[in-house]
């Protein structure tokens, strides 16, 4: 048998970090296994539709680097995979249902449905659709259903739940799972504007799309007997199930917008990488091993296993993301980094640097942020003239003879030719040999006037990427304007 999984998110607005992570494990899967990944668009919801949602979320998940093998505008034949284009068919398939006595239709209006739910309420029963008291198939006979068809009263396609029937199924994750028929509603297949509802949809379409494994959310569990029941109904053979453990807060709670960013475009939009986040999401819930975090997305494939996926909750831990980006941020060639800085650049309209120079500054900072922002950031002096100076800073360096010391200084600074760290250092030591004093009585003042704060990089290895010319041109100057 094929492997094909899929990932059908409804497109309300963005991608859900849990989402990127059910999109993640069902592509693992796939590469694995050398199966196909579909896309498939669950927006049958009219009244969840969001403009633009869906382009959102294949935006998300191209940068994410989870490419579907089939979906949107990768059509292999088992398409449209938009559930709204394909809205003639689960009609077709409602009518099936019908036609083999699974399914009946019911003429029920909102308020009728109302006042059943509030007597059962009344007797402090959960709600249940009754077909033997209602206004259906069953109580009206087809003679009647025929002619209410015909006069156009609008009706709901209903599945006939068999009456006492052990629904059983395995998870690949839960183990087997077994449920009493008693507790399944007799669902509303199609609804009475003629879309079919979430359960309907997701079946036909996994089943004429051939899905060998559906793997997504915890939150999904309560409809998979609803599912089998369909699958029954339709005498088709259900795909394997895995539900993926729900996402927590590190007080267990389940993971909500409340408690941080969970959408996966904030999260790029922060600053982290992508590699980065996807290592992260890929651990939660699954480890391959006890004693290791950083995994290309090769290993992951390679390791990737449904059978090993916890049954408990993961929580979310922001600050472990941050140490993961932090990883694979250090670990960036430099050219990346470069990039990256550039843009940061572009967004905050400063003037564009050559890449060479980046390329140099990458280095310096890049062990030392949590984002590249940071970087153009705190050490906006590596792209132009500091303008501000630390008072504190230089109150707590300035001493007496420093600004003498200084005119000598740039005068031994210029007579260094190669003008790597190493050279500056050394020059540096000499002079304070000649001088007798210590380096904390230079460098202090040095990086002062050259970077106007009190941290950052190695102060030989930032003079030695802003050059000479440029460091002894904001020595003078600040001589210049500050006396
Ligand atoms: N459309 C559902 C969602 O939004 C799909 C659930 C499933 O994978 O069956 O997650």
């Amino acid at each position: 048998m094929s492997v094909r999984v899929r990932f059908a998110p409804s497109p309300t607005g963005y991608l859900h970090i849990g989402g990127l992570r059910t999109a993640l494990y069902n592509y693992l899967f796939a590469k694995k296994n050398n199966g196909t990944f579909v896309l498939r668009i669950e927006d049958t919801d009219k009244a969840r539709f969001v403009e633009g949602a869906m382009q959102n979320l294949i935006e998300s998940l191209r940068w994410a680097g989870i490419d579907y093998d089939e979906g949107p505008n990768k059509d292999a034949g088992f398409g449209p995979y938009i559930q709204s284009e394909r809205i003639d068919l689960y009609k077709e398939y409602a009518q099936k249902l019908i036609e083999n006595g699974n399914a009946y239709y019911a003429f029920d209006t909102q308020e009728e449905i109302e006042l059943a739910r509030q007597k059962q309420q009344a007797e402090k029963l959960d709600f249940k659709y009754n077909r033997n008291q209602m206004r259906n198939q069953i109580t009206l006979g087809n003679e009647e259903v025929k002619s209410l068809l015909e006069s156009g009263v609008p009706f709901v396609i209903r599945l006939k739940v068999p009456e006492d029937k052990t629904i059983r199924f395995k998870d690949i994750i839960r183990g087997e799972v077994v449920v009493g028929s008693k507790e399944v509603d007799d669902q509303v297949l199609l609804k009475s504007d003629g879309y079919p509802t979430y359960h309907l949809a997701n079946v036909v379409d996994d089943y004429l799309m051939k899905i060998s494994h559906v793997i997504r959310g915890e939150e999904w569990l309560p409809s998979t007997p609803k599912h089998i029941l369909l699958y029954e109904a339709f005498n088709w053979a259900p795909p394997h199930f895995a539900h993926l453990p729900l996402l927590l807060n590190k007080d267990k709670t389940k993971l909500s917008k409340r408690q941080g960013s969970v959408a996966v475009e904030d999260f790029r939009d922060k600053g982290y990488l992508s590699d980065a986040l996807v290592n992260f999401v890929a651990l939660l819930g699954w480890n391959p091993s006890a004693d290791r975090e950083i995994y290309a997305i090769q290993e992951l494939i390679e390791h990737f296993s449904l059978e090993k996926i916890n049954k408990a909750g993961a929580v979310f831990d922001v600050q472990k993301l941050d140490w993961m980006n932090q990883q694979y941020l250090k670990n960036l060639p430099n050219e990346t980094v470069a990039l990256l800085i550039a843009s940061e650049l572009e967004k905050l309209g400063i003037a564009p640097q050559p890449k060479s120079y980046l390329e140099k500054v990458a280095p310096l900072f890049k062990e030392r942020v949590l984002f590249v922002s940071e970087i153009v950031a705190n050490a906006d002096y590596m792209f132009s003239q500091p303008k501000d100076f630390e008072e504190e800073y230089f109150k707590k360096h300035w001493k007496e003879n420093t600004k003498e010391l200084i005119s000598q200084l740039i005068k031994a600074i210029e007579e260094i030719d190669d003008f790597f760290h190493s050279a500056i250092q050394e020059k540096i030591k000499q002079f304070n040999e000649e001088h007798n004093i210590k380096l904390k009585e230079i460098i202090h003042p040095i990086r002062l006037m050259i970077t106007g704060k009190s941290a950052g990089a190695g102060m030989f290895e930032t003079m030695e990427v802003l050059g000479k010319s440029e460091c002894i041109k904001r020595m003078n100057k600040f001589i210049n304007e500050r006396f």
